[in-house]
């Protein structure tokens, strides 16, 4: 820390993204990425936009919006895009909630949103989750907080139905919930129809899982009009020219080809439960998965080594240190290809023991 850094960010512990490592060609099932290529008229779209750079890319992102809107049933005033997903969750803590109104989101679940909270110096309530890695959705009726809530669940994998969902946005009608579902299309329900029933919904999405663009940053949010404004006055506030333009064309190319998006999901699914079946004949067992990853443990090996011996022999998952989870791997599900090889690989690990 250099001596000029703010007090108040002086003991702010950034989020740790998985390892990007550049030195080895890994496969790697460590940040949920997807293993297929984005559209080919995300591609095209892209390198078209890419030759008018000069400008600005549309602060009010027209064109994808409305893009967005018809695909999602929803009208344009009530979508908002950003950079990536995490983006709009940012934005979310910072409209929602203050002093008087603390975030609350369970123990185990994506960990920027403490980041999030802590940068924006906001109290934040923490809820435990079951034994069995569920949510108590009793723990979260009127609790007089902005809840945020993964849907599915990171890095458990476990999804809520929308029935649940519903009893939390109903049970917090002077409160804002906000669903993320970053995984919601490798087989969860999504909760954007009842945008149009509930005033304090927001539902976050992306494009870095289910449609191939994680190194584009694109995401958004659906909520009802109020909200989206909301979230608008603080984008430009921050950045007003928050997607570029290359990405905005890819969305668009992307979205209008979402047959090929949500057939490369189908597949994913496939390997994922290829992939669940053999780890349980090795013994794993898992939490169950509708997402593009799957969150697996064995008596026959401690996480943390499976987690080594793994990158040693070139395949990364992610492995947490937090003690309630330490003993699992979150491994992304990848090609059938990669799954045979990771399966391959753990059965040498455990042999060799
Ligand atoms: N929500 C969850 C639960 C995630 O796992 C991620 C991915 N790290 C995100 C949001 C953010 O993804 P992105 O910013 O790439 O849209």
């Amino acid at each position: 820390m250099s001596r000029f850094f703010s007090n108040k960010y002086a003991s702010l512990v950034p989020y740790t993204p998985g390892e990007q490592p550049k030195e080895m060609q890994y496969i790697k099932l460590n940040t949920n990425e997807s293993p297929f290529p984005p559209s080919k008229k995300a591609q095209e779209k892209a390198a078209e936009a890419a030759k008018k750079l000069q400008l600005y890319s549309d602060p009010e992102c027209r064109a994808l919006n409305a893009a967005m809107a018809e695909r999602f049933c929803v009208n344009t005033d009530e979508i908002l895009m950003t950079n990536g997903s995490d983006e709009i969750l940012n934005f979310a803590f910072m409209a929602f909630c203050d002093d008087k109104t603390p975030a609350a989101f369970a123990d185990i679940t994506y960990g920027f949103y403490s980041v999030f909270a802590e940068i924006n110096r906001l109290p934040y309530r923490i809820i435990p989750l079951n034994k069995d890695f569920s949510i108590n959705v009793d723990d979260y009726i009127g609790i007089g907080c902005t809840i945020f809530i993964a849907n599915p669940n990171a890095p458990t994998g476990i999804a809520l139905p929308v029935t649940e969902i519903e009893k939390i946005v109903k049970g917090n009608p002077d409160n804002i919930v906000v669903v993320d579902e970053a995984y919601v299309d490798f087989g969860a329900e999504s909760c954007v129809p009842l945008i149009k029933k509930y005033d304090n919904l927001l539902v976050t999405q992306t494009f870095s899982k289910s449609r191939s663009m994680a190194g584009a940053r694109l995401g958004f949010g659906i909520g009802s009009r109020d909200l989206i404004a909301d979230l608008n006055t603080i984008k430009y506030s921050t950045n007003p020219y928050n997607i570029n333009s290359m990405t905005m064309a890819a969305g668009i190319g992307s979205i209008s080809d979402d047959d090929y998006n949500m057939n490369n999901c189908k597949t994913i699914v496939e390997n994922r439960e290829y992939t669940v079946s053999e780890l349980k004949k090795l013994g794993f067992s898992m939490t169950e998965s509708s997402t593009n990853f799957i969150f697996a443990k064995s008596d026959r090996i401690e996480g943390g080594e499976l987690y080594r011996k793994l990158k040693e022999r070139g395949i990364l998952v992610r492995h947490f240190d937090k003690a309630a989870i330490s003993n699992y791997n979150r491994i992304t599900i990848g090609t059938r290809e990669q799954m045979q090889t990771l399966i391959d690989t753990i059965a040498s690990i455990l042999e060799e023991r």
